[in-house]
């Protein structure tokens, strides 16, 4: 993974590709950001975890109910590669 390069105020690219374990099916989940923290958010903050990678791995709004529950140290939801 690259390292965090910060860009105050700017809208960075972001190419998350992700993994379920349990069919094999991968997925890019393309978004913009302005946080300059990218690889922490993947690691450590709200996409570490199944609830919320299963959201953009699903492609549901924010509103809805995440399809996966938290899973802990196992995610079922596994990230690939992180391009930004
Ligand atoms: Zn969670």
């Amino acid at each position: 993974m690259k390292a965090t390069a910060r860009h105050p105020g700017r809208k960075i690219k972001v190419t998350a590709r992700l993994k379920d374990r349990h069919t094999g099916e991968i997925k890019d989940y393309v978004y913009e950001s302005t946080n300059d923290n990218i690889a922490w958010q993947w690691t450590e903050g709200n996409y570490s975890c199944d609830c919320n990678r299963s959201i953009a791995f699903y492609g549901l709004t924010l509103d809805n109910k995440a399809v996966l529950s938290c899973s802990g140290d196992e995610n079922r939801i596994e990230l690939v590669s992180l391009r930004h």
